[in-house]
């Protein structure tokens, strides 16, 4: 299989891969044309996963290409944009076509699931990896950065924490667990759920947002730092699923904080409009407030003490809590 034959069978003949909407010009020719709505702007970011290092080798084909697209639509969410499409650069070893096929059709039904279309990409052999670039759109101006958040305002997340950091050492082999609740954490590593809508719902109302990928405390500290505030964030509201709540409160707490994969957005939101959106997104939690100050992430007790935050410091407010 050439080549051309491999994009034409297993990519151009997708029903993802058809021209629609914003999307003029799909696969087969030398670039893809997008024809964006008067006064939007376009966001595009890029994400490569490499085989050994993002995802484990060998793995499922179709969950490989539903995580893939996954995160990376999650920065979409990330800014509000409504998805338009994306790009596919593909570096094989081989061309298997059962791989492929499976790979395809976990691209396919990720696809359709986050309102992407496939417009074009690359196939080159050598060590697996995957580069996808997503594209949106969003009214200009209306992106959420950043860089907006201001003291008074509260700091919210999109949903439970923890459950991809906890599905991690199930995804690497190193841990067993009942066969329900490995399920579970399973398919929120493979199959992370971007918050596309819930990004759109908080144009115009959350001050600045980004997606929860390196974990809570560090992607606050991006926030914190884009923002020049301090964020403060008490433990006790941090969200656990009901899964991992079937964990040790510690490892589920050291993965909701500390260990990365959740793709949740985390905002800041001035306190007017919290009501709405909690009647809207009844999983929304509210973890804590901004504070004026240097760019800063407090961990609080519930008592108001701040707290050591992990890994270094991680046991003693664990055991402080119980
Ligand atoms: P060029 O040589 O002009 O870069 P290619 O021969 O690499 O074009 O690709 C031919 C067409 O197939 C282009 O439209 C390209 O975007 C598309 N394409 C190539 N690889 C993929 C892929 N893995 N998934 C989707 N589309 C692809
Ligand atoms: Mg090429």
């Amino acid at each position: 299989m050439d080549e051309f034959e491999l994009i034409r069978r297993f990519f151009a003949a997708a029903s993802c891969a058809q021209a629609g909407g914003e999307v003029a010009l799909g696969i087969g020719d030398d670039c893809a044309l997008l024809t964006l709505p008067a006064g939007e702007q376009l966001a595009v970011s890029t994400d490569t996963l490499v085989a050994g290092v993002h995802f484990p080798d060998p793995c499922d084909p179709s969950l490989l290409a539903q995580r893939a697209l996954g995160v990376t639509a999650s920065d979409l969410a990330a800014m509000g944009a409504t998805p338009i499409g994306f790009t596919l650069a593909l570096t094989l070893p081989q061309a298997g076509a059962d791989w492929l096929a499976a790979f395809a059709e976990g691209i396919n039904q990720a696809a359709e699931r986050h309102g992407l279309r496939l417009i074009g990409g690359d196939t080159t052999r050598g060590p697996l990896s995957l580069t996808l670039t997503v594209f949106g759109r969003v009214p200009a101006g209306a992106a959420l950065r950043r860089s907006g958040a201001r003291p008074g305002d509260l700091l919210c997340v999109g949903g439970s924490l923890g459950d991809a950091a906890a599905a991690l050492p199930l995804v690497l082999g190193q841990q067993q667990l009942p066969a329900e609740l490995a399920e579970l954490l399973l398919a929120s590593y493979w199959q992370p759920q971007p918050q596309l809508a819930l990004g759109q719902a908080l144009r115009g109302l959350a001050s600045a947002a980004l997606d929860i990928s390196d974990g809570l405390l560090a992607d606050a500290g991006h926030i914190a730092a884009s923002s020049g505030v301090v964020l403060c964030i008490e433990l006790a509201r941090v969200p656990l699923s009901p899964d991992l709540q079937q964990l040790p409160r510690e490892q589920a707490l050291r993965g909701a904080l500390s260990g990365g994969d959740d793709y949740r957005l985390l905002f800041t939101l001035p306190p007017e409009h919290l009501a709405d959106l909690q009647a809207q997104w009844p999983e929304l939690a509210v973890l804590g407030r901004v504070e004026a100050g240097c760019a800063e992430v407090r961990l609080l007790a519930e008592d108001g003490r701040e707290l050591p935050q992990p890994p270094g410091g991680y046991q003693h407010f664990g055991q402080d809590r119980d």
